[in-house]
């Protein structure tokens, strides 16, 4: 499976933390991005098999001799409402320079040395000083975990119903849905209003359930499929007056959003779940911004660039 990554190059080697490499050290030089290499070698990706090998997983604790390495990357971050607005207008020159760059590289990229880096950082600290006020809402299992987090994106309004799970409107006939008459008119919405958890049917959107508790048993056995995505056959409860309604909808599971062909079994169904409202921050607007601070923070630490790279083209070595 192709993703884009980032990563940091460890020290280790610099810092003489290493077991002994399988090539003699002064054999050993460094990339522009921090990686260990043959000297002979013209990227990393050249070295011998045993240099490769050690680099793997036998010269010191980080795999790769990457201090992090992540799947991230920041695609259409200026649609993430207020805060997309807020770092395009300017005011966040340098962290909107690394999401910039994230979104556009596919070959090895320095998205950022440690000195952009710590700009970046103190304007993604910024960023959060400033975090509008308000709530997001989200989804309880019964420890207490959040099952999905948030559900009120900025850029989606939410007066009344909110959805939880999209049900795809399309019944054209070279779209096939995978499935008789009798089950499509089973359909069912999972939504919001307030805190309290809605059952609609598809396409009519008539409530038939309100509960401020669902307690969801999903039938896995029996899917029904749209293009890329499938809706299970649930059951939901409502936990207070004990009221039930069975429907096919992808149900609220861990993760939220679209569950493709594959992924309905290994996203578990919660059993119970229930709703409740926490602060807003930034992070909520745009998925990019909860994971880059590690990034940012890695580089400052080592001295060592920001990489980005995709891993269809690309080892996240130069080329
Ligand atoms: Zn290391």
């Amino acid at each position: 499976m192709s993703e884009s990554y980032v990563y940091v190059a460890c020290t280790c080697f610099r810092d003489g933390l290493t077991t002994e490499p399988p090539v003699p050290r002064s054999k050993i030089v460094f990339d522009k991005y921090g990686n260990v290499m043959q000297r002979r070698s013209e990227t990393p990706e050249d070295d011998s098999r045993k240099l490769w090998k050690w680099r793997r997983k036998h010269a010191c604790a980080h795999r790769y001799m990457r201090i992090v390495e992540e799947i991230w990357s920041a695609p259409h971050w200026r649609e993430g409402g207020e805060a997309g607005a807020l770092i395009a207008s300017g005011r966040f020159p340098h962290l909107a320079l690394v999401l910039d760059r994230s979104e556009v590289c596919s070959r090895a990229t320095i998205l950022a040395y440690p000195e952009l880096a710590a700009l970046a950082l103190s304007e993604l600290d910024e960023l959060h000083r400033i975090s509008p006020q308000g709530t997001t809402r989200i989804v309880l299992d019964e420890d207490g975990n959040t099952v999905i987090r948030p559900v009120d994106y900025a850029h989606l309004p939410s007066p009344g119903f909110s959805s939880l799970n999209d049900v795809y409107e399309n019944r054209e006939p070279d779209i096939r849905w995978d499935s008789s008459e009798e089950k499509l008119n089973q359909l069912i919405e999972v939504g919001f209003d307030g805190t309290e958890f809605i059952i609609r049917n598809h396409p009519g959107h008539e409530e038939i359930l309100r509960s401020s508790a669902l307690r969801q048993q999903a039938d896995l056995s029996d899917l029904i499929r749209w293009s890329i995505w499938e809706y299970a056959r649930v059951t939901f409860e409502d936990t207070n007056s004990g009221m039930r309604v069975t429907g096919y909808t992808q149900g609220i599971r861990r993760g939220g959003y679209n569950v493709t062909i594959g992924q309905m079994e290994r996203q578990a169904f919660p059993g119970r779940v229930t709703a409740t409202e926490v602060p807003r921050v930034w992070t909520d607007d745009i998925w990019a911004l909860s994971g880059i601070r590690s990034f940012l923070a890695a580089s400052i630490l080592t001295g060592n660039p920001l990489v980005g790279y995709h891993s269809n083209s690309s080892l996240g070595f130069e080329q």
